[in-house]
């Protein structure tokens, strides 16, 4: 379907699916991730879009509904192996998504499926393998940069200083799970939201939730 084609009953057909997807993102959260992308999607803003940490396609969906609108793709980069907090014995394991035979997560066949039934895989690339290894020869600029990857200091901070340079000026940075308050949740994604702010290279636009969405105004990261 072009984008011209597509008109808000699609929108809502594919939102419905995100809402239904299997993942960690709340519906005013993953509302607000569509309503910024679709922003970016209407700005001109050339480039194409990236998510760090995709799991089951969830938030793919949300973003993949603003980027069919605009006739963008959207890469979503996941080694579908699980972060640290998904393994066996942390609080966000979920034991059928274990390869039995591998003796490992694999989220990929859920998330194929995902973007399969809400008729996204003409916009939602998937990219499997390690988010550093990858940011380290990617060479396009990103209009719009979602970062929900793994959650621990080193994998959040590695993400931040792999991706964020590949963001345009102008570009559009979404960071979820920022929590200031520690009772609320672990800290590496709020450091990495403080890192952005203290560059001086980027103003927020949008908070919902954990969901933090920030507008590139300059170089640096
Ligand atoms: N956005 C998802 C949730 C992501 S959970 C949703 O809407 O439900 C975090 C994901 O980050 C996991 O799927 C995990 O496999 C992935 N991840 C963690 N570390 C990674 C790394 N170094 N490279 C690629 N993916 C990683
Ligand atoms: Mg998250």
């Amino acid at each position: 379907m072009s984008p011209s084609q597509m008109g808000p009953e699609r929108v809502a057909e594919v939102l419905d699916h995100a809402r239904s997807a299997r993942g960690f993102m709340p519906p005013d959260e993953g509302r607000a991730l569509y309503e910024n992308a679709a922003a970016v999607g209407s700005s001109g803003l050339n480039g194409p879009w990236l998510e760090v940490g995709s799991y089951c396609g969830k938030s793919a969906c949300y973003l993949g509904a603003a980027a069919e609108q605009a006739g963008r793709l959207i890469f979503a980069v996941d080694h579908h192996r699980g972060s640290e907090e998904n393994q066996m014995g942390w609080d966000h394991h979920e034991p059928d998504l274990v390869d039995p035979t591998v003796g490992r997560m694999d989220t990929l066949p859920l998330f194929r499926r995902t973007i399969y039934d809400a008729g996204l895989e003409g916009t939602v690339v998937a990219v499997v393998g390690d988010s550093p290894s990858v940011a380290a020869v990617w060479s396009t600029p990103l209009a719009l940069l979602f970062i929900d990857g793994g959650h621990g200091t080193e994998p959040a901070h590695r993400d931040y200083e792999g991706w964020v340079p590949h963001l345009a000026v102008g570009g559009t940075l979404m960071i979820h799970d920022v929590f200031p308050d520690p009772v609320d949740g672990g800290r590496p994604p709020y450091e990495i939201w403080c890192r952005a702010i203290d560059s001086g290279a980027f103003i927020e636009v949008d908070v919902v939730g954990s969901l933090r969405v920030l507008r590139r105004t300059g170089p640096g990261s």
